[in-house]
């Protein structure tokens, strides 16, 4: 099979496509045929050798893919040869033409859901819901920032959140972008390229803040956050890529909390909780994966390149 690998940490140009045997599935495992792969930034993160978690060389990188079920090991119950699926991780990476998981990394996909948006789902689902619900405590009615709402982990949270009667605030860098988050829901959106975006936040809001803020780059904006909490609001750091100097005195003046996480921490209890509603959210339509942009497997280089430059619609997935 043809699949992406890394021999060594480095920049985009490290992603290679090799020939390697396909992997074969033993005894509660499940040969995937992949039809599209999630670009994650964390992917990018991983390929240049600086995340916390560091995979032995080489390998292929990706947690996010969807495909049919190609052929399955002894003692699979969950799934059949020729089932559409996603995956949340695999043992063998996601960026290639089949890939080896184990029982409890695949879950089914819905036919009116295509396979580009089935590699969308774990990821930036999964991290919407955690933060919204485990870290936010979020509840209808509240009034929700999402600072950063037009790629992959934003266009999910807006989807979660209105679905769930909230107020949504959503800001992006582009007019393409803020025209996607207002299509998918948004109340109100502002523009995080203008300085004077978190300004109009506050005064949209008569002064009196946000109750939930989901921030995807805390080095930029923690401060201005948490200028802008309603009294007992929270902030929940999803994203960030570098450091930042904050006034605590904010947090006494709110009453107010930040919190963070990695989605590679989550509990099977979480994880279970996070299936089921997005398996819900799925069938009532009221979560719908965007997918801004299909690259070639060969071009995985190109899409490490386009998922950290500025101007994010939705996600970006390799195509095989
Ligand atoms: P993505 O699809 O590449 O989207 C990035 C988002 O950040 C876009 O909405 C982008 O907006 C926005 N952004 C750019 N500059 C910003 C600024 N100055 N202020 C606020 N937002 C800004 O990435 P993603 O998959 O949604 O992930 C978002 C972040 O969360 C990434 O840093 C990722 O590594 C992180 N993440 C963390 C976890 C976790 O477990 N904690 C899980 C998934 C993702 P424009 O392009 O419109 O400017």
């Amino acid at each position: 099979m043809k699949a992406i690998q890394v021999h060594k940490f480095g920049g985009p140009e490290v992603l290679e496509l090799h020939e390697i045997p396909s992997p074969k599935p033993s005894h509660g495992q499940i040969l995937v045929r992949v039809h599209a792969a999630g670009v994650n930034p964390y992917d990018t993160y991983m390929r240049s050798g600086t995340y916390a978690v560091k995979p032995p060389l080489p390998y292929t990188p990706g947690s996010d893919a969807a495909g049919s079920v190609e052929a399955i090991g002894d003692g699979v119950r969950k799934v059949k040869p020729g089932d559409r699926v996603y995956t949340a991780k695999t043992l063998t990476g996601a960026y290639a033409e089949y890939t080896l998981v184990d029982e409890s990394q695949v879950y089914p996909l819905p036919g009116k859901i295509s396979f580009a948006q089935g590699a969308g789902l774990w990821v930036p689902y999964g991290t919407a819901y955690t933060a919204l619900h485990h870290h936010g405590h979020a509840r209808p009615a509240e009034t929700l920032l999402i600072h950063g709402a037009s790629g992959g982990v934003g266009t999910a949270a807006i989807q979660y959140a209105r679905a769930m009667g909230m107020i949504v605030l959503g800001t992006a860098g582009s007019q393409r972008g803020l025209d996607l988050i207002k299509k998918e829901g948004a109340n109100q959106v502002f523009d995080h390229s203008k300085p004077e975006h978190a300004e109009e936040i506050l005064k949209f809001t008569g002064g009196r803040g946000v109750d939930v803020i989901l921030e995807m780059l805390a080095n930029v904006n923690l401060a201005t956050d948490l200028k802008l909490l309603a009294t007992n609001g929270r902030t929940v750091v999803i994203g960030n890529r570098g450091d930042i100097t904050i006034n605590p005195r904010e947090l006494m003046l709110h009453r107010s909390s930040v919190s963070g996480f990695t989605l590679w921490a989550t509990t099977e209890t979480e994880a279970a909780e996070i299936h089921a509603a997005i398996a819900a959210g799925l069938e009532n339509g009221t979560l719908r994966p965007i997918v801004g942009k299909e690259i070639p497997l060969k071009e995985a280089s190109r899409a490490h390149q386009e998922v950290l430059a500025p101007g994010a619609f939705g996600k970006i997935v390799l195509v095989p």
